[in-house]
């Protein structure tokens, strides 16, 4: 599934990216120009602008908190999202495209020693370059999915009426996101959480 998000709600953008969904985030476009695209490209507008109208060409998702929780709640509800653990981390936040393998040695010189000296696997933005590793605030992932998205009880009266849509996190070393070494990472709020989100310098 993939998406388009209004300039209202670019936290979640960059949430659906961290959990493996193509999600672009449109600012200072008119609303037809967010029409085209979803129809164009197969997207559901995730929105919290009333203006835009659903449609049989395309499916809007209004959404009713201002809270990145409850927003991706109503996701999981409304569209039956499976948030699939496999997926997790292979996209970039900022780029909105998938990452790809590097080998370690390749990247020695861009990141941190001690990195280097303590993680195994590399990835890399094929756009903007920026590496990625496992880093130390995976938790804070899995427990807010946990909380949006918990998985079923053993009685089968759990919350996942999706059979996938429940979120197993694995107990593996997962690989999360940092940056090119020393550069900027962007502005504002989001970026900020973000960057804690993923252990960014
Ligand atoms: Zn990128």
């Amino acid at each position: 599934m993939k998406f388009l998000v209004t300039e209202d709600c670019g936290r979640l953008a960059r949430w659906l990216r961290l959990l493996g969904f193509d999600a672009v985030w449109i600012r200072d476009a008119p609303v037809t120009e967010c029409y085209r695209r979803a129809y164009n490209e197969r997207r559901v507008i995730v929105t919290r602008n009333r203006r835009l109208r659903a449609s049989d060409l395309f499916h809007v998702v209004h959404l009713t908190s201002a809270t990145l929780e409850e927003q991706l709640r109503q996701l999981v509800n409304d569209l039956k999202l499976a948030l699939d653990d496999e997926r997790l981390f292979t996209r970039c936040d900022r780029c909105n495209v998938p990452v790809k393998p590097i080998e370690k040695t390749a990247v020695k010189d861009r990141i941190p020693p001690y990195v280097f000296e303590h993680q195994a696997q590399f990835y890399t933005c094929p756009s903007c370059q920026r590496i990625y590793w496992a880093a130390t605030h995976w938790d804070r992932v899995k427990q807010l999915l946990a909380r949006v998205n918990p998985a079923p009880r053993p009685n089968g009266r759990g919350r996942g009426e999706n059979p996938s849509g429940h979120c197993a996190i694995p107990p593996r070393p997962d690989p999360a996101l940092s940056r090119k070494g020393g550069a900027s990472v962007g502005r504002g709020e989001s970026a900020k959480r973000a960057n804690r989100l993923t252990g960014h310098a």
